[in-house]
């Protein structure tokens, strides 16, 4: 139907996939032009925080800085040497359950604070080595804000249109985070992919 012209044949990814499609068309629902945003557009919008969209479209999950992991590691090393206060007391006015008790906590403090810090730093790692396969797959993707389905235009590396949530899947997984995929995200399930057949991007072809 109504075909704008070349109007949105700038709506490209950044993501360096030299040829562009013409026109992105939404393979589920048709919809076309200002619908139709590439996925760092769509979460560029200011909008996009306030209705979830960024988070349902996160190329990778948050970790906790270096600085939160710091904090963490000062706050438990502070609550380990207060628990070994509690022991020096015990110690000190031979009071046994205090000795016990305060030396417990702190050994334990202190291991759980290690960690929980390396664990942060773990995941840390783990999302910085899949950042550029994440942020290759997000940014050459399109959102269509009428039918919230994310898609590629050129058909590859995903031949069909996905919900958000299989695309966070999708694109996660492909990065190596499966481990943070959370409980909702595990239970989605890719759709089939079918083979990037006689649909080619460009819109040319007539609807069926
Ligand atoms: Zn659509």
């Amino acid at each position: 139907m109504a075909t704008e012209k070349s109007e949105e044949a700038k709506q490209t990814s950044a993501g360096g996939f030299g040829a562009a499609p013409v026109m992105t068309v939404c393979p589920r629902c048709g919809a076309s032009g200002s619908s139709v945003r590439t996925v760092p557009d769509a979460c560029a919008a200011p909008d996009s925080p306030g209705s979830g969209l960024s988070d349902r479209l996160a190329k990778a999950p948050g970790v906790e800085s270096r600085f939160d992991s710091f904090t963490h590691f000062l706050e438990g090393m502070v609550l380990a040497f207060v628990c070994a206060g509690l022991a020096r007391h015990g110690v000190q006015n031979d009071k046994p359950l205090f000795t016990t008790g305060g030396a417990a906590l702190a050994v334990l403090l202190f291991v759980g604070t290690l960690w929980v810090v390396r664990g942060e730093a773990r995941e840390r790692a783990t999302v910085a080595a899949g950042r550029p396969r994440a942020e290759e797959l997000w940014a050459a993707a399109c959102f269509c804000a009428s039918c919230e389905s994310v898609f590629y235009p050129t058909g590859s590396p995903w031949p069909g249109p996905l919900t958000t949530d299989q695309f966070r899947k999708y694109v996660w997984t492909e990065a190596g985070f499966t481990k943070q995929l959370d409980e909702k995200l595990k239970q989605v399930e890719l759709p089939p992919r079918t083979p990037a057949g006689p649909t080619a991007p460009g819109g040319a072809h007539g609807h069926a």
